[in-house]
């Protein structure tokens, strides 16, 4: 694969001339496609793949947004200081203040934007709590999957009459002797090479989650985990960015994710903890407190015998997993395993019986109250009691939270502070608003940037190609 390189521009013309580019056709580079249509410009979104995909068609789709008018409806008290709190708070404080703010601020304005220009209907999820977040802020569309969030995005950059060119893998970027992108290169079916030129560049491109050398460089922790995002996210964005001097920050975040089925390789939705489930390990003992968030548990999951864990929960709970779109795809492909009893259940998923039977019987006595060792609250949800279901899952890397640091406007910043002249970010490819480690990592912090910060990009580079032309 030709890597992501950069090279001073050598002056020779580009087979096409547009003003703005925006390299990646996941929910950033349409949202940030969509918002500079909306400022007037035509922007070319290149996309490696044959069909716009990357890791938000792979995702539950979730985004989270701070005083919307469907919270608003549910008489749910919510602003974006109390939402950048919480995101400073599962940081422990080591975020950007500023940046978590701005997308908290941008959260609801990008979501009411996105229904009432381009159609994009959303839901409140009012049965998602998930750690770290004080108030139900889940939104996705109706059909709560990150697939079809995808689809609807697609079919608003289509309707907006935005270009987004398949099988076109940005390579190189030209820059001149100030730091602008003059042209880039751009690698087709069959090896032909075509130049683009234009006057503003947005990345797009997610992070490198994709790319094992980076992995292993920046995230050792996750070298041997599974990777369950998009492979195409190779960081093209941070290698480009690491030759024209931008600042990076936080490359050894990450989302991760304690509850990963493999096989079939599904998400098991993390509601399944948060109502009460727990998990235990090939012993059939427990070895956490699943109240934490999924993200660090995918660390914690992995330094278990055999890097594997088993959810045990019951069929309560199971009933209430069901309105989750990947667990009933997970339900369908065999991963959940059901019995009557709990001797049953450990033979089905081979753990010893008088072990896990011992450590449900524990859980159970929390219910009403005592001292859990791990520290668990298990008196707020109902004590389990069988029926019995069991999943088998893994540790999982879903994507990086490090990248580019960018200014209010998206713009790239340099390592001396000063933004580059032409070149912006969001999503995966920006650095994001989860800290240095996978323990900062607030659920929908992903797509959250991914949509905020494509909105800012997009209309902030539109700007600058109808302030030069
Ligand atoms: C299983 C799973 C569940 C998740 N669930 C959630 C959730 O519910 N909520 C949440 O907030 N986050 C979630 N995430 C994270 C979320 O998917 C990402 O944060 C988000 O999709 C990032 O959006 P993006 O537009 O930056 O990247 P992507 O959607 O990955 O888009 C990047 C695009 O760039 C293309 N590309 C890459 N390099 C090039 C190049 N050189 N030239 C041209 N094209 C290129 C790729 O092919 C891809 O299409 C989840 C992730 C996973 C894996």
């Amino acid at each position: 694969m030709t890597p992501a390189i950069v090279r001073p521009d050598d002056g020779v013309p580009a087979d096409i001339d547009v003003g703005m580019v925006i390299i990646g056709a996941g929910a950033c580079g349409l949202i940030a496609g969509l918002a500079a249509a909306d400022a007037g410009c035509s922007p070319l979104i290149l996309e490696r793949d044959p069909v716009p995909s990357g890791s938000t068609a792979l995702s539950s789709g979730y985004i989270p947004a701070a005083g919307t008018r469907h919270q608003a409806a549910r008489g749910i008290q919510d602003n974006p200081e109390y939402f950048a709190r919480d995101i400073l708070a599962k940081t422990k404080q080591r975020t950007d203040p500023a940046m978590a703010l701005r997308v908290a601020q941008a959260s609801a304005p990008t979501l009411q934007w996105l229904e009432d220009r381009h159609f994009i209907p959303f839901v409140l999820l009012d049965d998602v709590h998930y750690p770290g977040h004080s108030v139900v802020r889940m939104h996705a569309v109706p059909e709560r999957s990150g697939s079809a969030l995808m689809a609807r995005l697609s079919a608003a950059a289509a309707a907006a009459g935005i270009d987004v060119v398949p099988n076109a893998r940005a390579t190189t970027l030209f820059v001149d002797p100030t730091g602008r992108v003059t042209k880039l290169a751009v690698e087709r079916p069959g090896g032909l090479i075509e130049t683009v030129s234009c006057q503003s560049v947005v990345l797009a491109c997610n992070g490198y989650g994709g790319n094992p050398d980076l992995i292993s460089r920046y995230i050792p922790e996750m070298t041997a985990a599974l990777y369950a995002g998009h492979r195409g996210n190779t960081g093209d964005a941070l290698l480009w960015g690491q030759q024209m001097n931008a600042a990076t920050s936080d490359l050894s975040a990450y989302q991760g994710h304690g509850s990963y089925a493999d096989p079939p390789g599904v998400l098991i939705t993390w509601t399944v903890m948060a109502e009460g489930g727990i998990q235990v390990n090939c012993h059939g003992e427990r070895f956490s407190d699943e109240s934490q968030g999924y993200s660090e548990h995918s660390s914690i999951v992995l330094r278990q015998p055999g890097g594997v864990a088993f959810a045990v929960y019951d069929a309560r709970i199971d009933q209430f997993a069901q309105a989750f779109p990947e667990y009933r795809t997970a339900d369908s492909l065999g991963a959940v395993r059901r019995a009557p009893d709990l001797a049953t259940l450990a033979e089905r998923i081979t753990v010893p019986a008088a072990a896990l039977e011992q450590t449900v019987r524990h859980v159970q006595r929390f219910a009403t109250g005592g001292v859990d060792p791990f520290g668990r609250d298990f008196t707020t949800r109902p004590a389990l009691k069988g029926p019995w279901c069991a999943v088998r899952v893994t540790g999982a890397l879903f994507h990086t939270q490090g990248g580019l640091v960018v200014d209010e406007q998206a713009r790239v910043l340099g390592t001396d502070g000063t933004a580059l002249p032409n070149l912006f970010a969001g999503g995966g490819a920006a650095r994001g608003v989860s800290g240095p480690a996978v323990d900062g990592y607030l659920s929908g912090n992903g797509l959250l940037t991914a949509a905020t910060l494509g909105r800012i990009a997009g209309t902030a580079a539109a700007r600058l190609v109808h302030s030069i032309t």
